[in-house]
């Protein structure tokens, strides 16, 4: 672990930066600040609750690729010649040769989750903590109530103070409200599988459903063939049956990173219809090769007279209860109106994440008391329309602003062009407005 990378406990410290969450976001932000306002690096913290740099470790499969280009690095579209690019980490780790001859844009998750680790260990100003879990954000307000940094508290009590806060926590795990009342412990999230499967005995009979119809629902049976084989698993859907995604060229154009400009000043009726016809590019949908690779498995199951794994469309979960050791699913059948009931060990969820903006984000609103929740183009957030202005703090929401900045906003695509527009931003309001203290006692270091 390098230096500027800790799990480090310092309790109460004074930063001019926090970003809290050290994926690819923070992580492109962290190298657009090193590289384009040095001196606010020096005084940046980024903070992740895990304890190693990951890259969406719960579905780290060993053969899942990614679905974007290696291109959309953490800087390629902000700069081709940083040397924090994927290419030159495979050209700085020896593997530049046999990448080159696999002769593919899409390189293998692990092997982008590497890379990660090889941006955040490579970082000389920004300083990185793990094992640091944000649990609540305040406001820090000056004697006229106008906000001038932000208390942000850990899980272990420990406070960090900041002029400027950058949100990049993402979005979190979406649980259908019939699951709410069932027990944590026979419900598992796509975003915690690799975790909580390696718990579990490879060699026991599961029950299992499998609920959802996107690429996470698709990974996770087909991961689950692996993890446990001798389980029987019903895959349920609402949907009529898989489908593969709507992208054409044409429409892929919408993921550009100028294209946010144009959905950002687009009319609301306009942004709607544009998420709307988008929605399938990205959401409920499962790549070709996905499909072809879990049909082939499927009706090799049939063939040799198996029928531990089947899926069951157009139904839809209608209530859920724990009776013993297992859960009751009611299941109503979209095309008869049907009621059924299947008994389940465990319940794993590929049904994506929270439209809403995450807890941390909404509850710092609350103590804002902002009527909405609303970013400026440049994913700052709106914090002088509740009565009070003239605030010398900034923060900014990084992943989460779909609504207002399109469909690429919580994915690859746009990420090194949108650290920089974040790092530009800090830089001219720290030159707009005077630096302040963010702390009675001590300077910030401004
Ligand atoms: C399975 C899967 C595959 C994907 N594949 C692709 C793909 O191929 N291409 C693509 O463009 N997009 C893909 N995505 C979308 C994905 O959101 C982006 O690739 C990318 O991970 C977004 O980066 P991020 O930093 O905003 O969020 P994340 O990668 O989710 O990182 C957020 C970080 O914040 C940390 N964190 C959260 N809350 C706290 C807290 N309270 N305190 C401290 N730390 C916290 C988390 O531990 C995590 O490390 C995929 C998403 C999933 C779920």
């Amino acid at each position: 672990m390098s230096e500027q990378m800790s799990m480090s406990n310092s309790s109460d410290v004074e930063v001019e930066l926090l970003a809290i969450g050290a994926g690819p976001s923070n992580l492109g932000l962290a190298v657009a600040l090193e590289e384009l306002a040095p001196d606010l690096a020096e005084n940046t913290l980024l903070i992740d609750r895990n304890q190693t740099i990951e890259w969406q470790q719960g579905m780290l499969m060993p053969w899942a690729t990614s679905q974007v280009s290696f291109l959309k690095d953490l800087v390629t579209q902000r700069d081709p010649t940083s040397k924090f690019s994927f290419l030159n980490h495979l050209f700085e780790t020896g593997r530049l040769d046999e990448f080159v001859n696999m002769s593919t844009f899409t390189p293998y998750r692990v092997e982008f989750a590497k890379y990660l680790r090889w941006v955040a260990e490579s970082l000389t100003k920004v300083r990185i903590e793990l094992g640091r879990e944000c649990v609540s954000v305040q406001p820090k307000r000056d004697e006229f109530g106008a906000v001038s940094g932000w208390i942000t508290t850990l899980a272990d009590g420990s406070t960090i103070t900041s002029r400027y806060l950058v949100y990049g926590g993402s979005r979190e795990p979406n649980i259908p409200p019939v699951l709410a009342g069932v027990s944590p412990n026979r419900i598992v999230h796509s975003t915690s599988y690799r975790q909580r499967v390696a718990e579990l005995s490879g060699e026991l009979p599961y029950r299992v459903a499998v609920v959802g119809s996107s690429q996470s629902a698709a990974e996770i049976f087909r991961a689950l063939r692996d993890d446990l084989p001798d389980s029987d698993v019903t895959w349920l859907m609402r949907s009529i049956g898989l489908s593969s995604d709507e992208s054409s060229k044409f429409t892929n154009e919408l993921y550009y990173p100028s294209f946010v400009d144009e959905f950002y000043d687009a009319r609301p009726t306009a942004r709607d219809q544009i998420l709307r016809e988008m929605h399938r590019t990205n959401y409920s949908v499962v790549t070709p090769p996905m499909l072809e690779h879990l049909y082939a498995d499927l009706y090799l199951d049939r063939f040799n007279g198996r029928n531990e794994r089947r899926l069951i469309t157009m139904v839809d979960i209608t209530g859920a209860r724990e009776a013993g050791d297992e859960v009751v699913l009611e299941l109503t059948d979209r095309r008869t109106g049907t009621v059924t009931e299947l008994h389940r060990d465990l319940v794993f969820l590929g049904t994506g994440f929270d439209t809403q903006m995450p807890r941390l984000v909404r509850e710092l609103a609350g103590s804002l008391e902002l009527d909405r929740i609303a970013v400026s183009r440049n994913y700052r957030l709106q914090i002088d329309t509740a009565g009070t202005v003239g605030s010398t703090a900034a923060c900014y929401l990084q992943g989460v602003n779909e609504e207002t900045h399109g469909i690429s906003d919580s994915l690859l695509s746009v990420l090194a062009q949108r650290a920089e527009e974040i790092c530009r931003d800090i830089i001219a309001h720290r030159e707009r407005i005077p630096a302040v203290a963010v702390s009675a006692e001590e300077p910030a270091g401004l």
